[in-house]
């Protein structure tokens, strides 16, 4: 089983002429709106490649929720540990300018209500895989790590966005996953270089470094290898990264071998890369399998 413990937003996508400056108002002929949140879309990836997937959370008492959860029910995650606070849904404002340039503001909102607390240690035994991300507060998070480490949990923290995380807790950890940008912060942080063998060498845990279309950099007890990432014609690269890690946990959590496991993370995430969209673009089992097997793994 796999257990989330992140972020819930909805974002709201603005096509605009160009990127608003300070005091200026532009129009858009149209809004799409998108259940968001890197917790709510590694989940909902893990759960489309066919994980049982609970999360824990936390959304507003507002109109907000119901479309931020919406694709989370749709794939049967069990939202029994998603709380409601006082405070709004987390929500993202996302201005997108004709050449595909973004500028975005999140409220976080509701997700600053989230706490390790919401999952109990019966959920944090050996045969559930934890995932982690930076979006909720990075104390409880760490929190929820001692405590997954005392029970036995596999646990996969994706540091994203990079932000400070609690020593103790990075290295109690079994995977980290890192895009090019987090990698480089925390390798400042912890004054080391920034490739997945250098973190590995920092932190002691197993490390992936991805790097978009250039694929990922693997740092295990094994040693050190690249994966290169499946030729694709990419039409919106967002939530790449979410799909790769849920797939990810997926894979691991129904007892593949790391390798295996980011190979199929990787057609997942180039998958997701060939349609418009963030959360529901994230692929079934089936979209992953026919990646795999048109490229012969
Ligand atoms: P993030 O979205 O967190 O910045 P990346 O851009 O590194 O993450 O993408 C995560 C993974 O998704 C990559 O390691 C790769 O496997 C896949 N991916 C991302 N962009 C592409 C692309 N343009 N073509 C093929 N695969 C991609």
């Amino acid at each position: 089983m796999i257990v989330v413990f992140g972020s819930i937003n909805l974002d709201l996508i603005f096509p605009l002429p160009a990127i608003p400056r300070p005091g200026e108002t532009l129009m858009a002929p149209g809004i799409r709106i998108e259940p968001g949140g890197k917790g709510a879309n590694q989940a909902v990836a893990a759960a489309r490649d066919g994980a049982k997937v609970v999360m824990a959370g936390a959304v507003g008492r507002d109109a907000l929720a119901a479309g931020a959860l919406a694709l989370l029910r749709a794939a049967d995650v069990d939202l029994s540990r998603v709380i409601e606070a006082d405070s709004a849904t987390g929500c993202a404002a996302i201005f997108v300018d004709p050449r595909g340039a973004n500028a975005i503001g999140v409220g976080s909102g509701a997700n600053l209500a989230a706490g390790a607390a919401q999952v109990e240690d019966a959920l944090l035994g050996p045969d559930t895989t934890l995932v982690l991300q930076m979006e909720v507060p990075a104390d409880e998070t760490a929190a929820l790590i001692h405590r997954a480490r005392a029970q036995g949990a596999r646990i996969i923290l994706n540091l994203a966005p990079a932000g400070p995380m609690d020593v103790a807790a990075l290295r109690e950890i079994d995977l980290l996953t890192v895009n090019e940008t987090e990698a480089a912060w925390l390798g400042a942080h912890l004054g080391c270089g920034a490739d997945a063998t250098a973190l590995r060498g920092a932190l002691g845990v197993e490390v992936v470094r991805t790097l978009g279309e250039d694929g990922a950099d693997i740092a295990t007890a094994a040693g050190s290898t690249r994966m290169p990432a499946h030729r694709v014609t990419a039409v919106d690269t967002t939530a790449a990264g979410d799909c790769f890690v849920g797939v990810l946990a997926a894979a691991v959590d129904r007892g593949m071998d790391l390798r295996d496991a980011l190979g199929r993370a990787s057609a997942a995430g180039a998958m997701c890369c060939t349609r418009a969209g963030s959360q529901s673009s994230l692929p079934v089992t089936r979209d992953i399998d026919t990646l795999l097997a048109a490229s012969g793994d």
